[in-house]
């Protein structure tokens, strides 16, 4: 199964992603994960991804198109993949078809994880005190947030357009959420 996970900075996304590819068995490709360890590694990506990610805003996309090209083109992503926040942009989105039509793949599910700012606002200074990520500090919190509902909640449109979007409500327990996503998705357990 090929499934995108949509949804604000702190609906949950990353945990909800984590165990529903476990049930999948497919791999779950998270690009902040994938940038987060390259900025740990030193790497001249994460050099470059790091100034972006500090201040809120979305790395370039021809860098990020490369980092998901490369990733998917992997042996482990032939029978699926659940891909975590990616895309986030319109040029994301026809990177993506495209780089799924070239080899006659196409998505099964476009999973969109609803919550109340309000929510994800408490959620995000919450994990910012827990990991004190560089990016969880209040101005950037609400940068991220601006930019999500600037670029990436639009993207929505085109999938339902396409008949792929399925909204679920991310507001509950851990064990809740997941219960619906499987439930939304068919996932047999
Ligand atoms: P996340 O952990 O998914 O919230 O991502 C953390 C940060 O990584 C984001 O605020 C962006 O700076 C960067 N990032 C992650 N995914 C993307 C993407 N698809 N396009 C551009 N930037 C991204």
């Amino acid at each position: 199964m090929r499934v995108v996970l949509m949804g604000p900075p702190g609906a949950g996304k990353g945990t909800q992603a984590f165990l529903i590819a476990g049930m999948l068995g497919v791999p779950h490709i998270s690009t902040g994960d994938i940038f987060r360890a390259n900025v740990t590694q030193g790497s001249p990506l994460g050099i470059e991804a790091k100034r972006y990610m500090d201040a809120g805003e979305y790395v370039p996309d021809g860098v990020t198109n490369a980092m998901v090209r490369d990733r998917l083109s992997r042996d482990d992503c032939h029978a699926g993949f659940l891909l975590d926040g990616y895309p986030r942009t319109v040029e994301q989105v026809g990177e993506l078809s495209a780089m799924l039509s070239s080899s006659a793949e196409r998505l099964d599910h476009v999973l969109e994880l609803t919550v109340d700012l309000d929510e994800v606002v408490s959620r995000l200074v919450m994990r910012a005190a827990e990991q004190g990520r560089s990016d969880d500090t209040e101005d950037v919190i609400r940068r991220r947030l601006e930019v999500y509902f600037e670029q990436t909640a639009p993207l929505t449109a085109l999938y339902e357009a396409q008949g792929l979007l399925v909204r679920v409500d991310g507001l509950g327990t851990i064990a809740d959420v997941t219960a619906r996503i499987v439930a939304a998705l068919g996932i047999e357990q």
